[in-house]
């Protein structure tokens, strides 16, 4: 039988961009909430053990931004006083082999280092009344009330004391945030729950990042993508702004045939073999900042404890513990702030309606703010060779909608159109929905663009016998994700 939830106080696991967004959506609920976070947290923008990505760069899309600015108003801001580049009225460069195309992004968006993100976040959690970190502090295993089969607290490791000790904290709810490497699903087999099989994509996905410094006289280089050719194992190359004065360069692959070197050496070779030479030719002017450091992914998992009957009240999982994503994609914090929206929208409705089997409900809610990312990640990764999706359920119609979005981006460069590559990263951002890319009337219109006849031939193999057989086929193809609804508190 579902209890009255009680609002005294929540736990969060890890101080990570997930703890941190959740503890504070959880503030507006509770009496006292407690973020546990092993690692002794930095007195300065750093990194840390815990979060080992924080090398990498990490880009916030205008959907992630726009959460935590309702959050934490004047985020950006501070980002922007702290360094960070302000990409409104900048250009960038995107190139396919297919050409090129620029984009003026309309939005203030500070670039900053993935440590910068994080610590201007710890710093107004250190101003609210409610939260309280604990550093230092491991969470080893959960407790649970048997009889009522609910977690109802935590053990955990002093790592500051020498010997290390054990305390017990009590909870009225646990958030586990503790990122890709959780031992959630070890504490629950241990407490005797049989746990659903994860969906895996195996991206075998290699990273090398290097940062250059960015002399005063180079201030207006931009930012570019060059697209990867994954049957041909060319990597994607981005050379991003971070901060006013370095610029990361990044080198992926996925399919595990070629991870990019992370031999200093090596490095800017190989990114004169990417499809286009801008790359190169803008590090030729730079000096480096650091040796390059790689990061493996083996693969991006996905969570179905929603499935669980017996799922402990008292329990739920956000962020990298529940799904990761494939981080090149940079949609893993924006995936956090639409959980933690998601969050903020079943507390509410558990508040005004007592009998809401809040938990699993919640679980089911998260799913829905995982899915636009994991669809979109999964269309994209399987175009690389040895990338395999291992879950209960296949996306439907694959091979079409990778070929469709290739087709649709190579008429946004081949017609000199930046609305529909804007439109196609808005997709990627969660901010439209595919289906207002993915239609008959938008391939209708590729068709008569394409003089060579070649998509009017390719759309020959898919054509049912009628439109509406037609439109049946693509509703099937492409997810409805609801998006108005999940950004909806
Ligand atoms: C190489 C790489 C590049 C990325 N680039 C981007 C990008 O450009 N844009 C983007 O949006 N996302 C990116 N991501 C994803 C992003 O890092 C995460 O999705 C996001 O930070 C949310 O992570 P999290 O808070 O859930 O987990 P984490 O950031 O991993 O944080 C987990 C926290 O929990 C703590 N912890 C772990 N175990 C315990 C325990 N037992 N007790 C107490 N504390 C514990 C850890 O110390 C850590 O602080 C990237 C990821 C990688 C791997």
């Amino acid at each position: 039988m579902t209890q009255p939830m009680k609002y005294e106080r929540a736990i969060v696991i890890g101080g990570g961009i997930t703890g941190m967004l959740a503890a504070k959506v959880l503030s507006s609920f509770y009496r006292e909430v407690l973020i546990i976070e092993k690692d002794e947290m930095p007195d300065s923008p750093e990194n840390r053990l815990g979060t080992p990505q924080a090398f990498h760069p990490h880009r916030m899309l205008p959907l992630g931004k726009q959460i935590i600015e309702r959050l934490f108003p004047g985020y950006t801001k501070e980002l922007l006083e702290m360094g960070g580049f302000n990409t409104l009225h900048q250009t960038s460069r995107f190139m396919t082999k297919d050409g090129e195309l620029q984009l003026t992004d309309t939005e203030e968006t500070a670039v900053t280092r993935r440590a910068l993100l994080e610590w201007v976040l710890m710093q107004r959690i250190a101003n609210e009344e409610r939260i309280h970190f604990l550093e230092k502090h491991e969470v080893n295993s959960l407790q649970f009330d048997e009889e009522t089969n609910r977690v109802i607290g935590m053990i955990v490791k002093n790592r500051g004391n020498r010997p290390a000790k054990n305390i017990s904290l009590l909870a009225d709810l646990v958030i586990d945030t503790s990122g890709r490497m959780s031992k959630l699903p070890k504490w629950l087999k241990d407490a005797g729950y049989t746990l659903p099989k994860p969906d895996h994509l195996t991206v075998s996905l290699g990273y090398s990042t290097r940062y250059y410094r960015l002399p005063p006289e180079a201030q207006n280089m931009q930012s570019m993508v060059i697209v990867g050719q994954p049957n041909e194992k060319i990597p994607t190359g981005l050379f991003e702004r971070v901060d006013n004065d370095l610029v990361a360069v990044l080198l992926s692959a996925a399919g595990g045939t070629h991870y990019p070197t992370t031999d200093a050496e090596k490095f800017e070779a190989e990114a004169s073999a990417l499809t286009h030479p801008a790359i190169a030719e803008a590090i030729a002017q730079l000096t480096p900042h650091t040796t390059p450091k790689g990061f493996r992914v083996p693969y991006c998992a996905r969570n179905h404890y929603e499935q669980m009957l017996d799922w402990p009240s008292g329990l739920l999982v956000m962020g990298d513990a529940l799904c990761t994503l494939d981080p090149i994609h940079g949609q893993g914090m924006t995936k956090a702030a639409l959980e933690a929206q998601t969050l903020h929208r079943m507390l509410k409705q558990s508040q005004q309606h007592e009998h809401v089997s809040f938990e699993r409900e919640t679980l089911q809610q998260m799913q829905h703010a995982i899915e636009p990312g994991w669809w979109l990640c999964a269309i994209a990764d399987m175009a690389w060779e040895g990338v395999e999706l291992l879950a209960e359920k296949p996306i439907p119609h694959l091979t079409f909608i990778q070929e469709y979005l290739n087709r649709f981006v190579q008429y946004a460069i081949q017609t000199h159109q930046p609305k529909h590559l804007a439109s196609y990263q808005k997709m990627h951002s969660f901010l439209i929905e595919p289906r207002e890319i993915i239609n008959l009337e938008q391939l209708h219109d590729m068709i008569e663009a394409d003089q060579t006849g070649e998509t009017a031939k390719w759309w020959g193999q898919w054509r049912k016998e009628n439109e509406e057989l037609n439109r049946v086929f693509l509703q099937e193809a492409v997810p409805d994700f609801q998006l108005e609804r999940l950004l909806h508190i």
